[in-house]
């Protein structure tokens, strides 16, 4: 376990452009559970700065997808209502010289920066811009050129103690200093992230791999702005089974999708926590045995497969091992009434809770039984005991009915299954028969409807 001296204050940083899927779900898993594991607290903050791409309808997908995994959360930020911060944080980088305005246009950079790779150069930024005098800069602005802002790096290495990668080291010189905000005056991601993350107080930063590059240039802008940085996590990127990039496939791992599918919210969560690190992939009753469990320490640096196949048996395993208590309010109307004893019953013969419903009819009726042997049937009729029936009563029935017909095994039970649920197979008749109880047992096994 790491550990962990202040409480923690970790986030979540969606953008609201599009709906979660696993990979993003994994970020927000790792924070809440880190979260409460330390006692600290979890913010949902939307990076909705980009006004074109950014929906209120993918807000509120990410809030609803969240819940439905249960991560909640204590405090909801947008970066939309923020830019009065980012603009006075914008003013104090300009007035300290680490924030500079450069008029090259997308073309001309490209241009600089294929005649620097034919040179066998890196592609750094020239900080031509830095060069430009008052009097250069009146005359761009006047052919009506609006500046992009850079925020000037120092040279040399940064450090971190990265708590899933180790040690970390860039070196700054061979970075081009970063654009915070465009020509047309809007901010990119990184200067709002590391503005809020000072605001709110974040001690932890957890987030995927493919921010490791942005993360020198967000320590040095945390300490312009006179903070200290966080702690960081890099999550190491998931890949499909086949260890092949999931960033293509990743639209058809929605957590929607997932959800519609009929995949159990728990599942996504156990797999998700553990996946990448060497810890047993296996059903949980709770997501408290997740945060009793979570130590980024654990997570591997080497890219965790995801793989729908497991995710899907381990979603199965755990409808298997859901209690009444747990499922009671997500049971179809008619199954939740059957009570804890149906449930039991058959929570191991269904994959999804919602088939459930299925054998509803198999249990109360109506249903129309499947009739093989119909001498043979009318024996057993004759021999079910009275009322009350209980978990014993199937055994002491079969066994009167193996001892008056020298029936065994499957020519005793197969034609009772099929008279009695119409399958081929389904839950232990044992717990099954005295839900159906005897007034339907007798009908079905007279080939009646009931
Ligand atoms: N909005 C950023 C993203 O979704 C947040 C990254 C971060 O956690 O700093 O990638």
């Amino acid at each position: 376990m790491n550990t962990v001296a202040a409480l923690p204050v970790v986030r979540f940083a969606p953008s609201p452009t599009g709906r979660l899927h696993v990979g993003n779900a994994r970020a927000a898993l790792l924070n809440w559970l880190f979260a409460r594991r330390h006692g600290g607290s979890f913010i949902l903050r939307l990076d909705d700065t980009d006004r074109e791409r950014s929906t209120e309808a993918f807000a509120r997908d990410i809030e609803e997808d969240l819940r439905w995994l249960g991560l909640h959360w204590d405090r909801l930020e947008r970066q939309s209502a923020r830019f009065a911060d980012y603009d006075a944080a914008r003013d104090r980088l300009v007035a300290a010289g680490r924030l500079y305005p450069c008029y090259e246009t997308p073309e001309e950079l490209e241009f600089r920066r294929k005649r620097l790779l034919a040179r066998g150069r890196p592609p750094v930024y020239d900080r031509a811009a830095l060069r430009l005098t008052d009097a250069d800069r009146a005359r761009l602005e006047a052919e009506g050129r609006k500046p992009h802002w850079r925020f000037l790096l120092e040279s040399g290495d940064v450090r971190w103690n990265d708590l899933v990668r180790g040690p970390q080291h860039i070196d700054e010189s061979s970075q081009s200093d970063p654009v915070l905000i465009r020509a047309d005056g809007t901010y990119l991601y990184t200067l709002p992230s590391v503005v809020d993350d000072i605001a709110f107080g974040i001690t932890h930063v957890i987030r995927g791999e493919d921010h490791v590059t942005n993360t020198g240039a967000q320590i040095q802008l945390f300490r312009a702005l006179g903070a200290e940085p966080p702690a960081f996590a890099h999550l190491p990127l998931l890949t499909g089974a086949d260890g092949r990039s999931l960033s293509k496939r990743l639209g058809s791992l929605s957590l929607a999708d997932l959800r519609a599918q009929g995949i159990e919210a728990l599942a996504v969560c156990a797999l998700l926590a553990r996946l990448g690190t060497a810890d047993p992939v296996e059903p949980v009753d709770s997501l408290q045995t997740l945060v009793d469990s979570v130590d980024l320490g654990r997570v591997g640096r080497a890219a965790a497969r995801f793989a729908e196949e497991e995710l899907r048996a381990l979603s199965q395993r755990t409808v298997h091992g859901l209690s009444f208590a747990a499922v009671k309010p997500r049971l179809d109307p008619a199954a939740a009434a059957l009570g804890e004893a149906f449930w039991l019953a058959i929570r191991g013969n269904i994959a999804r809770v919602a088939d459930a419903a299925d054998w509803v009819p198999i249990v109360q009726g109506p249903m129309q039984p499947a009739i093989e042997d119909p001498a043979f049937l009318e024996q057993a009729a004759a021999l079910l005991p009275p009322e009350p029936w209980t978990g014993a009563t199937w055994k002491a029935w079969t066994s009167a009915l193996s001892a008056s017909t020298g029936r065994k095994g499957r020519a005793l039970f197969h034609p009772l299954r099929r008279a009695l649920t119409a399958r081929e197979q389904g839950p232990e008749m044992a717990a099954l028969l005295p839900l159906i109880g005897r007034t339907r047992t007798a009908a079905r096994l007279r080939g009646e409807t009931a």
